[in-house]
C-alpha cells in the first residue's frame, strides 16, 4: 500500500515537471510542490569551465547513486541538506533553494590549483584544512573571491561566511572520516550552499567524484581528475568509489 502510494507521489511529480535551470552536469525541474524540485544528472563530463567537454555513458546514474547516498548519511549525521530522496537512477527530489553563488573549497591535501598556483607539489597535508571561496560565474572563470569581496558584493555577511566555514569543516570531519574508513583518502572538494523557503542556509548541489578529490592506498586518483587529466576511463573509476561505499553501509 505505502510502496503504491509513494509510486503515485513521485508519478506526480513527473507529471508537473517543468525545465527550469540547465547546468552542466545536473538539469533542475519543477514540481507541483513549489518548495521541492527535481535534479536529474546527465551523463555529461566538463572540465576546464566547459572547454572539455564529453559524453560518458552511465556517469549520471553513478553520480546520483554517490551522491544520493553521502547526502543520506549527512542528513542522517543532522547536516541541514536539500536533499529528500532519489527518485530514479538519475532523479533526486531536492528542497528548493536559492543558490548562494559560491563555490566553497575545502582542501585537506595540497593538490589541483592550490598547487599550481604556489608551485607546490601534489599530497602535501595541511595541519588545519584550509577553506577558500570562488565566486560562482561562468563568464568571470569562477575566480577566487576573499571574505571582504564577498560582503561588497553582497553574497553573504560576516555571520553567514563564518557560518559557510564552520558548516564545511564539520561536513569535511564526517566525510573524511567515512571515505578513510574505504581506503579513500579526502583530497578535497567543493561544496555549494543555499537559502531554504524560511531563509536558513542548507547544503545543496551534490557530493561526488566530480567535485572532489579521492586518492587510494596507492595514490591512484579515483575522481574527476581521471577525465581532467585523461587518466583512464571515468566511470570505472566511480563504479570502484561506489562499490567501496557499499562497505560503510
Ligand atoms: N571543484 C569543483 N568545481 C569547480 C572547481 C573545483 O567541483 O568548478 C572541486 C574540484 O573537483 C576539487 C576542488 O574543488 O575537488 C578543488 O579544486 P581546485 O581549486 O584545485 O581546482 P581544479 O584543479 O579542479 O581546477
Amino acid at each position: 500500500m505505502l510502496e503504491c502510494a509513494q509510486v503515485k507521489r513521485k508519478a506526480n511529480f513527473n507529471m508537473s515537471k517543468k525545465l527550469i535551470y540547465s547546468g552542466k552536469a545536473k538539469d533542475i525541474y519543477t514540481t507541483e510542490d513549489e518548495n521541492l524540485i527535481i535534479s536529474t544528472y546527465k551523463d555529461q563530463a566538463t572540465a576546464f569551465n566547459g572547454v572539455k567537454k564529453e559524453q560518458i555513458a552511465g556517469k549520471g546514474v553513478l553520480n546520483n547513486q554517490i551522491s544520493s547516498f553521502i547526502f543520506e548519511k549527512l542528513n542522517a549525521a543532522g547536516v541541514a541538506t536539500h536533499f529528500v530522496e532519489k527518485i530514479s537512477d538519475t532523479e533526486q527530489l531536492n528542497k528548493k533553494v536559492e543558490i548562494i553563488p559560491l563555490e566553497v573549497v575545502l582542501r585537506n591535501y595540497t593538490a589541483g590549483s592550490f598547487s599550481k598556483r604556489f608551485g607546490v607539489e601534489e599530497g602535501i597535508a595541511f595541519e588545519t584544512p584550509i577553506v577558500e571561496f570562488y565566486y560562482k560565474n561562468d563568464d568571470l572563470d569562477d575566480p577566487f573571491i576573499n571574505d571582504e569581496h564577498v560582503k561588497f558584493l553582497k553574497i553573504a555577511d560576516d555571520q553567514q561566511i563564518a557560518y559557510l566555514k564552520e558548516e564545511t569543516r564539520r561536513i569535511n570531519k564526517l566525510l573524511k572520516a567515512w571515505f578513510a574508513e574505504i581506503g579513500l583518502k579526502l583530497i578535497d572538494f567543493k561544496l555549494e550552499f543555499g537559502f531554504d523557503k524560511d531563509g536558513k542556509i542548507i547544503l545543496a548541489d551534490e557530493f561526488s567524484p566530480d567535485n572532489c578529490r579521492l586518492w587510494d592506498a596507492d595514490g591512484n586518483h579515483m575522481d574527476k581528475d581521471v577525465f581532467r587529466r585523461g587518466l583512464g576511463e571515468l566511470t570505472d573509476v566511480y563504479e570502484i568509489v561506489w562499490e567501496k561505499l557499499q562497505g560503510l553501509k
